[in-house]
């Protein structure tokens, strides 16, 4: 046996430990040199913000309206060329695609993206690709929401939850959006009655103890409306939480009005999720939104995406999920992106999910992971992809995989 070791050695032996530990993660810091984010990009987007103000002749009190935000969306080439630097073929290509899949970007979102660069994840999240154009393979509905749906505007997928589709609305159209079959031509709230029908479901349905308000984006809808709608669902006694799906917080944080959160406020339980994709997204203008949601005391969750040259790179990935918890969004879920019409160039394989959550695990707080989900076809539910840490097992012992890869036995 080892003789006892002293305090020293025993520190020593820590020290060591420790540098291997700055070894684990020296790629990281080494990639974050060069990655481009929110918060170390915010002067550059500032100076965009001064340009676009400038073309519509905004004031900074215009720009902080989300009224006003969501009035002067960009909707057509003409605008858009006088904001960013696009070629003739860019111009024809958004054109082309312009007339099959509607786009329209806040002029907040807009001035996230680097006019000079071509790969800009913003850029390919809001503006449109003639990849969508020529794609002809996926499924408008690859969910089959449509077999789901026991009375309009409910999704009803799970026993003890369901959603409520409550507008048609984004305050931006994004290029993934996987259910861009019901985004049409026309902006549309659902209807009063379809609403109170939907009120009526929960009402009727005692096992159904949450439910999720969305859309579209459940934040379009106006603050009356929305305080409406919590009222009567906080009036169905077996009704236990409520959830908004809503990226607005990405995409036009000015819709966090001071009214909203006192309706907030009022109506907890409530959990929000939003929708970030990217580490770029994450501003202190987001920050400001979330932080002011954070302390009417609703929880904040992230489902974002995984998209093929967008966040598809497991360094993107962890800084991401760090910068959420910076703003109070603590991470949910990343989906992998469905078969959607129009939306293929973006998929990756299912493996590239698994790795950027391996490149999680062990290498940053807990907190900062989410869960890889797979949303199985025919609407049969999310489903965990996980990599591998129970390697085998024997009657009274199982071997596990650490996160640095090392086997070992445990007993069980
Ligand atoms: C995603 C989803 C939910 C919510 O699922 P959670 O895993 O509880 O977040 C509920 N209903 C439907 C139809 C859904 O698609």
């Amino acid at each position: 046996m080892a003789a006892e070791k002293s305090v020293n050695e025993k520190q020593n032996m820590a020290h060591q430990r420790a540098d291997e530990l700055k070894d684990a993660i020296a790629d990281y810091k080494e990639a974050l040199k060069i990655m481009p984010f929110g918060f170390n990009r915010w002067s550059q987007i500032l100076e965009n913000q001064k340009r676009i103000k400038n073309y519509f002749n905004a004031s900074d009190e215009d720009w902080e309206n989300w009224r006003w935000q969501l009035k002067n969306r960009i909707t057509t080439t003409g605008v858009l060329k006088e904001l960013l630097p696009l070629d003739k073929k860019e111009i024809e290509d958004i054109d082309t695609t312009g007339s099959k899949y509607r786009w329209a970007v806040s002029p907040y979102y807009l001035s996230l993206i680097d006019p000079d660069d071509p790969e800009d994840p913003v850029k390919k999240q809001c503006i449109p690709s003639i990849n969508e154009y020529s794609d002809e393979g996926g499924y408008d509905d690859p969910m089959g929401e449509e077999f789901t749906s026991p009375t309009s505007a409910v999704t009803r997928r799970y026993a003890d939850r369901l959603i409520i589709k409550v507008t048609n609305q984004c305050a931006m159209y994004c290029r993934h959006c996987q259910r861009r079959r019901e985004i049409g031509e026309n902006d549309l709230a659902t209807p009063h009655e379809q609403l109170e029908e939907a009120i009526e479901y929960v009402r009727n349905n005692e096992e159904v103890r949450d439910v999720l308000l969305t859309g579209g984006d459940g934040f379009m809808l106006d603050n009356q409306t929305i305080a409406w709608l919590l009222d009567e669902l906080d009036k169905i006694p077996h009704l236990e939480i409520k959830r908004f799906g809503s990226r607005t917080l990405v995409t036009m944080p000015q819709r966090i009005d001071n009214e909203l959160c006192r309706i907030f406020s009022e109506h907890l339980p409530l959990y929000i999720n939003t929708h970030y994709n990217h580490p770029l997204e994450i501003t202190p203008r987001a920050q400001e939104a979330c932080f002011k949601l954070a302390r009417t005391g609703v929880g904040l969750g992230n489902q974002a995406v995984l998209l093929n040259g967008v966040n598809n790179d497991p360094f993107v990935m962890r800084k991401m999920n760090q910068e959420l918890l910076k703003i109070m969004v603590r991470p949910y879920y990343i989906f992998h992106a469905k078969a959607v019409r129009g939306t293929s160039h973006f998929r990756t394989k299912v493996e590239e999910g698994i790795e950027i959550m391996e490149n999680l695990r062990g290498y940053t707080s807990g907190l900062a992971i989410p869960t890889f989900v797979v949303n199985a076809p025919f609407g049969l539910g999310k489903t965990p992809m996980l990599p591998e840490y129970l390697v085998s097992s024997g009657k009274d012992y199982i071997k596990i995989r650490t996160w640095q890869n090392k086997v070992v036995r445990y007993d069980n």
